[in-house]
């Protein structure tokens, strides 16, 4: 009896304490972390997120220490009741604002809410090393024009005296990035839009470096109003009727030609701008073009550029949109020629445009040649002035046959007629970036 109440005791104690060990040392293992950015450059304002996990046990306590030679301050320093898996914490190095540039130690100490170590859990710690810099990029314009008319184009030539991530012009919720040039300045052509007013007219050049810094300054550029005209365009059956066949395929279904002429008119019309928004991305990073543009030869003006057109069926207004483009008249199945060099970035057919050529110059400036009856040219040709791309047609959205000639900035519809003025060319870009 006697002895099998000594090994019941015996046993209970061994069991007691293979418990203890078991609490003790089943998780030796600390949180595991991950911190991003883990390295590169930073500025006092670049967002971290830390996430630290420990699946045994769960996290317990973190800490965030930021070290710059004899410089220390804590970032982040938590601890917590409940035991979950994973933590997620954001900081920044603010306090580092005066700390100035160079290199920086973050100490990231993670412990979690194990038993071991009678009690204290296991901690891992990781440094990660990554470079401060809190100077954002200066920016010197050293050429800007005057004045820009209302939906035409400006350059101005300035230089960063650093790297940059990103550069450009931003006028609204548009952006004109800027192109790095040999000589390491940048050039960034962008515009005075045509639906905006002089008075909501405030661009302003940016650059934000590696890490993260940002400078935007305003640009003293006068904005010249431009009055557009206003144009109404007569919508005969006869024209909708047969026009719109060529749409049934994009807009299948039962529906009259002005309900199909109405979707064309809007929805495709949106479509093919926002296309040409993400054609005006494939652009070289250098000027492909020198001296003036070329219009189509022999031809007369139709119609111009931000015309605001006024649809009109049976007396009544349907619908109203702005022509973005000239409209060129010559004789049915004109030769179209380049309007100066570059290389060919679309040749196809695109909604409204009918079959279309777009060329781009360099620097997010493209050309665009619509409504023909003929391609001569593919995708990635390269072009010189004169080239002939097509002929001229009345494929999309066109009446009669003719040539509609666009000038496209980073993806926005500019004012062709600046581009066909040699003289605008020079006052504006040619001479101005030569001094
Ligand atoms: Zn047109």
């Amino acid at each position: 009896m006697k002895k099998f109440l000594l090994s019941t005791v015996l046993l209970t104690l061994v069991g007691g304490l293979v418990l203890v060990g078991f609490l003790l040392f089943r998780d030796q293992a600390g949180p595991q972390m991950t911190l991003t950015p883990a390295e590169g450059r930073i500025s006092p304002q670049t967002p971290f997120t830390l996430n630290v996990k420990d699946v045994e046990s769960g996290v317990k306590a973190l800490s965030v220490r930021v070290q710059k030679n004899s410089r220390e301050f804590v970032a982040l320093d938590e601890e917590w009741t409940d035991k979950l898996v994973s933590r997620t914490a954001e900081f920044s190095l603010k306090e580092s604002a005066d700390f100035g540039e160079g290199s920086v130690k973050i100490i990231v100490k993670a412990t979690d809410a194990s038993f071991s170590g009678f009690g204290k859990g296991n901690t891992s710690t990781q440094t990660f090393t990554l470079r401060l810099d809190s100077q954002p990029p200066r920016i010197s314009v050293t050429t800007l024009p005057p004045y820009v008319r209302r939906g035409g184009t400006a350059c101005i030539a300035y230089t960063v005296n650093e790297e940059v991530k990103s550069t450009g012009v931003t006028v609204e919720d548009l952006y004109f990035p800027g192109y790095r040039q040999p000589d390491g300045s940048y050039l960034c052509f962008f515009a005075f839009p045509y639906y905006m007013t002089t008075s909501n007219f405030a661009p302003r050049v940016t650059a934000e470096d590696e890490a993260g810094n940002v400078t935007s300054i305003a640009l003293a550029i006068k904005p010249l109003h431009v009055e557009f005209r206003v144009d109404t365009i007569p919508l005969p059956d006869s024209f909708l009727d047969s026009k719109m066949q060529d749409f049934t395929d994009e807009f299948p279904g039962q529906m009259s030609s002005l309900e199909r002429f109405l979707k064309v008119n809007r929805d495709l019309r949106k479509a093919n701008r926002a296309a040409l928004l993400s054609i005006g991305h494939k652009t070289s990073p250098t000027m492909l073009w020198s001296g003036r543009f070329l219009n189509l030869p022999n031809a007369s003006n139709r119609a111009r550029f931000a015309d605001h057109r006024s649809y009109m069926y049976k007396g009544q207004k349907v619908d109203d949109q702005y022509h973005l483009g000239l409209d060129m008249a010559s004789i049915a199945r004109a030769p179209v020629p380049a309007a100066n060099n570059g290389t060919v970035v679309f040749a196809d057919d695109m909604g409204i445009y009918g079959l279309c050529v777009i060329v781009d110059h360099g620097l997010g400036l493209q050309t665009l040649y619509a409504h023909l009856s003929e391609m001569h040219v593919k995708d990635g040709d390269t072009v010189n002035r004169g080239d002939i791309l097509g002929l001229t047609g009345a494929t999309g959205m066109a009446g009669g046959d003719h040539l509609h000639f666009g000038v496209i900035l980073s993806g926005l519809p500019v004012q062709p007629l600046e581009w066909l003025d040699q003289r605008w060319i020079r006052h504006n870009i040619t001479d101005r970036l030569a001094q």
